[in-house]
């Protein structure tokens, strides 16, 4: 068996010990004699998984005390609708930040919902936080931290008493960077991502809610989406996805065998670095034009110089064991997405392809 390097933007690599663990236990886990997708989700074994999961991603993030955190179906993209039907109340205006390509999607979807008000809008980067504009009446503030197509990252968490709004929600779609680095809970009303790039399998979406926002749903909001609903039923209201929350509690696991987020982050600075040094010493061989301040950590976007090489480069990298980096359709392009998952090792590989790549067609 020979793995590649995994450049995926998600679904995305996952640790190799987790796997591991996962082909170890499938057929009988734990002495159960069955695997963890065959059990009922009320029984013992399962509701054990659960539990712990939940303990140890509230360790892990710090989670306080105050929040609420769900494990829900849908994906980021149900979110977009999700968040409108709960958070509204009585009001009818939203704010959004527009960073690109994920941010304009929830915006729109909102606008199904209520009338949105763009706050800010940036291209290439996150716009300074004083040139924000929120509207008078508004029920929250929505914001994507990091852009996974467009690879623009926020390098702060929004602090809107600066704004003289410090009692606005704000709502992070964080599905790309969540569990990357240390995140202050506590300056966000809801925190959401889907799991397929650094938590586990598709099919899981974290929300973590915090509790004066519960009951607030829409009467048509559907009950399965219902924040209060889900919370109130400890995320089994409806069937969670078992195997997918068992995957990411391994998952959680290894994240605090590795020290937990201030050590990853360590090791995500350091991937990242050797990634955006490659690319910035490569006299315009690649690209990268977002601002540096907000260059992402986990998806690095990048084209070549002479475009007509871009297929050429492709296939020399698969051939060399280094997979899915071309860019998404919208934008073109190559992407790099360096998740937890993969390794210091793995970017090396990548680094040390690109250098030979430009060496030989420069
Ligand atoms: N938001 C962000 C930041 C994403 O990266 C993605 C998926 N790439 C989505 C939303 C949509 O997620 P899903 O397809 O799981 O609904």
């Amino acid at each position: 068996m020979s793995r590649v390097w995994n450049f995926s933007a998600g679904p995305a690599v996952l640790p190799e010990e987790v796997l591991v663990q996962v082909r170890h236990e499938l057929l009988d886990y734990q002495g159960s004699g069955m695997s963890v997708m065959e059990m009922s989700h009320r029984g013992k074994e399962f509701m054990g998984i659960l539990e712990t999961a939940e303990a140890d991603l509230r360790e892990l993030l710090s989670v306080p005390t105050n929040y609420k955190v769900l494990f829900m179906q849908g994906g980021a993209i149900a979110e977009n609708a999700i968040i409108p039907l709960n958070l509204l109340g009585n009001k009818t205006v939203a704010d959004y930040v527009v960073t690109g390509y994920w941010s304009v999607k929830s915006e729109r979807e909102a606008r199904k919902y209520c009338t949105v008000n763009i706050a800010a809008r940036g291209d290439k980067c996150v716009p300074a936080l004083n040139t924000w504009k929120i509207s008078p009446d508004s029920a929250y503030l929505f914001v994507c931290t990091n852009e996974t197509i467009d690879g623009v990252e926020y390098s702060f968490a929004p602090d809107l008493a600066v704004l003289g709004k410090p009692d606005l929600p704000i709502v992070a779609d964080m599905s790309s960077h969540l569990l990357s680095r240390p995140v202050d809970i506590s300056k966000y009303g809801v925190i959401f991502g889907g799991a397929q790039k650094n938590i586990g399998p598709a099919g899981l979406t974290i929300v973590i809610v915090r509790d004066d926002l519960l009951g607030l749903a829409q009467t048509g909001c559907p009950s399965a989406f219902d924040f209060k609903t889900v919370a109130d039923n400890g995320s089994m209201y409806n069937t969670p996805p078992t195997f997918a929350i068992y995957v990411a509690g391994l998952v959680f696991k290894w994240l605090k065998n590795k020290g937990g987020l201030s050590a990853i982050e360590q090791v995500n600075i350091r991937k990242a670095k050797m990634l955006y040094d490659c690319i910035d010493s490569s006299s315009g061989f690649y690209t990268n034009n977002i601002e540096r301040i907000s260059r992402s950590r986990m998806n690095v976007p990048f084209t070549l110089k002479n475009e007509a090489l871009q297929e050429v480069f492709l296939a020399e990298s698969k051939v060399a064991g280094l997979v899915q980096l071309k860019g998404h359709k919208s934008v073109g392009g190559l992407r790099a997405s360096i998740y937890n998952a993969m390794p210091e090792a793995g970017v090396q590989a990548l680094v040390d392809f690109m250098q030979e790549f430009a060496k030989v067609r420069a």
